[in-house]
């Protein structure tokens, strides 16, 4: 049975449709949140978990009003939220402390904002200083505190004005193991007992395992643009252990929806760039940021277990979080390596030839499956059309900048420049800046000019 500290449940946050796009520097909207429809009630820990630059900081701003969305609605208790709500407080993965306020200060500072007078103020600050083990720090300023009693400064701080609704944006990803897992424990400890008049949680976060462990719902993004992919309950009881069988099974269903291959769902969820106005433009597909030689690491070692392993436990052997194993394996589909199904990852025929492979024939293994990558084509068409087949790495820049957010243009850029250089599709010179193609004779120089080589 889950345990909830309050019986009785009330609606506190609503969502109905809500998007959210940017307008990019060419006046292109982009597309971040699609159409998030979401009931959040008292009584709910609830876990936002999604890949990082799917939203999710965006979706919390909107849900604490400090951010509107484009269309849709949000309420609190039925009612529009059009500025910063007074009800939620937040807490951010990097503390966000004010370096020249003392610890209390720091703590004291959402009162103020809430005009409450200064004794009152200092008899709470200290109360929960108290509570959340930093009593005797009151003075002391952030940068003689550590990372973890820094975070705790942050937690004290959203909790003092008695938030209905404490929204955390990966709160433990700045920490240490040990410290996180502490913190967690005492969070859960202070919500479960009902230590703070906190009525619901809201944790975004990157970490299957961490949803699993605190949340009693999980709701799941997908990216480009983040839609719900799944919103799961989590029927453990608390205390939970992360080695039991049920927790260990949760994780499982959980990286499966995320690596988005569960029987039910066999197709993938659309992952393409989603542009306004899309009908007038060409699609560029994104690619996943998936490093060469871990793709080489991973199938060498899926290919010492006999061509096929478990996701999950890939990833607790190789330390990645899924966020980062998720690019890698991705990579390794969008190659033929590999395909992933039901949370395992299988070796195809190719993917095998690739892992007995030398170096050289690596190379030519992957350079003919970028040929099929509308990215790869369209850097490698521009090149051709060149006379002197080079471009400034500013010009495709620009050019994905009208298909991506600007971080996702530069993440693109260069993983395509990885791969490049690994395969030798294109090549690229970090002194000039230029990608160039080899005709075997031209090579641009500082100015981009043509200068000749003899290759052979
Ligand atoms: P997450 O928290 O899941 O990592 P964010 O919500 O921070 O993701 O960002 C989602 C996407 O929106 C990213 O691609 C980011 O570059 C883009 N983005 C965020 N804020 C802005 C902004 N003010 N202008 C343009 N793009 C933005
Ligand atoms: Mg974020």
């Amino acid at each position: 049975m889950i345990q909830t500290p309050y019986e009785q449940k009330s609606r506190l946050i609503r969502l109905l449709g809500v998007t959210k796009t940017y307008t990019q520097p060419d006046k292109y909207d982009i597309r971040i949140l699609d159409d998030i429809t979401l009931d959040i009630s008292s009584g709910e820990f609830i876990a936002l978990l999604g890949p990082s630059g799917s939203g999710k900081s965006t979706l919390l701003r909107i849900i604490t009003g400090l951010s509107r969305p484009s269309y849709g609605t949000v309420l609190y208790r039925d009612q529009p939220v059009v500025g910063p709500n007074l009800h939620a407080a937040m807490v951010f993965q990097s503390f966000a402390l004010y370096p020249w306020l003392t610890i209390l200060q720091n703590v004291e500072l959402g009162l103020v904002a809430k005009g409450i007078e200064q004794s009152r103020r200092r008899e709470k600050s200290l109360k929960l200083l108290d509570l959340i083990g930093l009593s005797g720090y009151e003075d002391a300023l952030p940068k003689e505190l550590s990372g973890g009693m820094r975070q705790r400064v942050g937690f004290a701080r959203a909790l003092a004005v008695d938030p209905e609704l404490l929204c955390m944006d990966e709160p433990f990803s700045a920490l240490d193991f040990l410290t996180a897992e502490n913190l967690r424990s005492e969070l859960l400890d202070l919500w479960l007992q009902s230590k703070i008049p906190t009525r619901a949680v809201l944790m975004v976060t990157h970490g299957i395992e961490e949803a699993v462990f605190m949340a009693d719902r999980i709701v799941i993004l997908s990216k480009n643009p983040a839609r719900i992919m799944a919103d799961l309950p989590v029927p453990l009881p608390y205390p939970r252990n992360r080695k039991s069988p049920q927790f260990i099974d949760l994780v499982d269903e959980v990286y499966k929806i995320v690596t988005g291959r569960t029987t039910e769902q066999e197709s993938a969820p659309e992952q393409t760039i989603n542009m306004e106005p899309a009908s007038k433009r060409m699609r560029l597909t994104p690619i996943p940021y998936g490093h060469i030689s871990m793709l080489t690491g991973l199938l060498e070692l899926v290919a010492d277990r006999g061509n096929q392993d478990d996701l999950y436990h890939l990833g607790s052997e190789l330390f990645l979080e899924v966020d980062d194993l998720l690019p890698v394996t991705e990579t390794a589909e969008l190659f033929h390596l590999a395909e992933v199904k039901e949370g395992d990852l299988t070796l195809t025929d190719l993917g095998k030839q690739f892992a007995d492979a030398d170096l050289t024939w690596r190379k030519r293994i992957i350079r003919d499956q970028l040929k099929d990558i509308p990215l790869f084509n369209l850097i490698e068409r521009v090149l051709r059309n060149k006379a002197n087949h080079a471009m400034p790495k500013e010009f495709f820049n620009d050019l994905l900048e009208e298909h991506f957010s600007v971080d996702e243009a530069e993440h693109q850029l260069t993983t395509a420049i990885n791969w490049a250089r690994f395969t030798e599709f294109f090549h690229y010179d970090p002194d000039t800046e230029m990608l160039y193609l080899d005709t075997d004779s031209e090579i641009p120089d500082e100015n981009g000019a043509l200068a000749y080589k003899k290759n052979e």
